[in-house]
Order: C-alpha cells, then structure tokens, then sequence
C-alpha cells in the first residue's frame, strides 16, 4: 500500500531501527517506546488488522506469535523476567497505523488494566 508507513518500512524506503527480519516479517523499533524495549513485528504483506488476517495469513500470523516473537523476547533478554504483547485493533482499541503490527514491550514491570 502506497500511502501506509509501515509498508514503507518494510521496503526500506523509510528508515528504522530493525530487529529482525525473514521473508515475510519484519520487526523494528517503534519511535515513540512505551518501555525500555518496545518492537513492533509486522507482515511484509499489508494487512489492514487483525479482522483482516485470511485464511492464508493463518501461517503468517502464526510465525509472528510463535517463532519471531519469542526469538525477539530472549534476543533482547526480557524472556525470562517477561514481557508484554500487544495488538491494538480498531479505533477504541488503539490502533492508530493501519497495518497490522505486533507490540513487544519489555524491561519494565506492566500495570494492569492497561489505559
Ligand atoms: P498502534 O497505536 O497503531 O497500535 O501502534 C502504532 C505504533 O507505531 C505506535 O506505537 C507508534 O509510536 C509507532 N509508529 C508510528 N509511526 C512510526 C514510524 O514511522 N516509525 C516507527 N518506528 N514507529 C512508528
Ligand atoms: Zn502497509
């Protein structure tokens, strides 16, 4: 998508700090961290949300969950004191960029409910 920042990451047309990446998954620093260590991991492939992923995102998403993220979370050594994960979804949910992303957020005890 043309006008989506998060897809111009994901071409390397607009700069971030990368923490990973595979074929279909990239992960980078966000600009605004609410922790010491906060990453997002996105698909490569635009999905709008989490009510957009398809029957054929099922493995992407997945990958994201199972694989990528634990790697980011002892890569970055929050695995063992914890973390949190995070998919805002929709506007009362929070999401302000429209292509879904996976927050990873670390090194600092997390309150709940959350805001
Ligand atoms: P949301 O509120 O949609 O769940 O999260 C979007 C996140 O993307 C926010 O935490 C915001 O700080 C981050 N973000 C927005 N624009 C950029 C950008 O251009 N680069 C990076 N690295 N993060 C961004
Ligand atoms: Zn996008």
């Amino acid at each position: 998508m043309s006008d989506c920042i998060f897809c111009k990451i994901a071409a390397k047309e607009v700069p971030a700090n990368f923490a990973y990446e595979d074929d279909d998954v990239i992960a980078f620093s966000d600009l605004a961290p609410q922790a010491p260590v906060h990453i997002l991991v996105i698909p490569k492939k635009h999905i709008e949300s989490l009510l957009a992923v398809g029957e054929e995102d099922k493995k992407l998403l997945s990958h994201i969950m199972v694989d990528v993220v634990p790697q980011i979370a002892r890569e970055k050594h929050i695995d063992e004191k914890g973390f949190r994960v995070v998919i805002n979804t929709g506007d009362d949910g929070g999401q302000t960029v429209k292509h879904l992303h996976v927050h990873i957020l670390g090194d600092r005890s997390m309150q709940w409910p959350p805001g």
